[in-house]
């Protein structure tokens, strides 16, 4: 657990694994740009046994004086992956991990969506009697307004298409349910702490930007899924929809942030997570801090 002034923040792991072949989630990676990291990379960041990078799944939960607030919801139960073995249908113990961490789903506030990728809003829902209910009961669901809108057209043109099903499953029931808040990519959600505009990644993709006296923190999301792109920051990752965009994005958060107090919560970095850019010659690295 991380102390940010008045602020708490504590990931809760869902799942990390060897996720995928560098060279297919990074498309612009080769041997040759890749070989000079490997020392550094191997084996915190790529498993030796499959030479896949390594992915953590986790939520945020984010305490204030006043609120909690559950930053992304992973990969969920139940939910359907079909191209995604380890994802699909799962069974784990996300609500047992929490209930461990002092919290029952009612006592989550918001629900705050940096974008709307299926490992990201899974725990938005859970199937109850064979209906997609919210998780949270007392939670509104906080989104960029762009994010939603662009989903929503998504799944308009191809409702039954593979990438239909998150916003199917993990988004629509939570639009229906009266829970959902959508807001401005720059949407203040209380004192020291705001949304920041990241698009690329997906269109409506934020930042989450936590300042409590002195404290500040950036929760990225999915502006960089891996520490090589400190060392890259212009390899964007197969999932982004405008990789110039997303380079732009990355790129600018990483300059903000290096040489910096301010902490570093990335989503999928493998644990321990958090830590601090420093700048590195032309490039930059991660000194962690857990
Ligand atoms: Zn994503």
């Amino acid at each position: 657990m991380q102390a940010i002034g008045d602020f708490t923040l504590d990931a809760l792991v869902e799942l990390q694994e060897p996720f995928m072949d560098p060279f297919d989630f990074f498309p612009d990676a080769t041997p040759e740009t890749l070989a000079p990291h490997l020392d550094w990379l191997l084996p915190r960041y790529m498993d030796p046994e499959t030479r896949r990078f390594i992915f953590c799944f986790q939520s945020y939960i984010l305490r204030t004086p006043r609120h909690t607030i559950l930053v992304d919801a992973c990969i969920g139960n139940d939910k359907s992956f079909p191209h995604r073995p380890t994802w699909h249908r799962r069974q784990g113990s996300f609500i047992a991990d929490l209930a461990a961490k002092g919290l029952a789903p009612g006592d989550i506030d918001f629900v705050l969506c940096t974008h709307l990728h299926g490992d990201h809003v899974g725990w938005n829902t859970q199937l109850v009697d064979g209906r997609w209910v919210p998780t949270f009961p007392n939670a509104k669901y906080v989104m960029a307004r762009t994010e939603a809108e662009y989903w929503r057209g998504r799944h308009a043109a191809d409702p039954e298409g593979v990438r239909s099903l998150t916003f199917t499953e993990s988004v629509q029931p939570i639009l229906e349910s009266g829970q959902a808040v959508l807001v401005d990519m720059d949407h203040q959600m209380e004192d020291g702490v705001w949304l920041e505009p990241a698009p690329g990644h997906t269109p409506g993709n934020v930042v989450v930007n936590l300042k409590s006296g002195a404290a500040s923190a950036a929760l990225s999301g999915d502006v960089i899924h891996h520490p090589i792109q400190l060392s890259h920051p212009e390899w964007s990752s197969m999932a982004c929809e405008d990789k110039a965009l997303s380079h732009a994005s990355r790129r600018a958060l990483i300059e903000r942030l290096a040489d910096t107090d301010t902490l570093l919560a990335p989503a999928h970095f493998a644990r321990p997570t958090c830590g601090h850019i420093v700048s590195e010659g032309d490039a930059f690295a991660y000194r962690l801090v857990e």
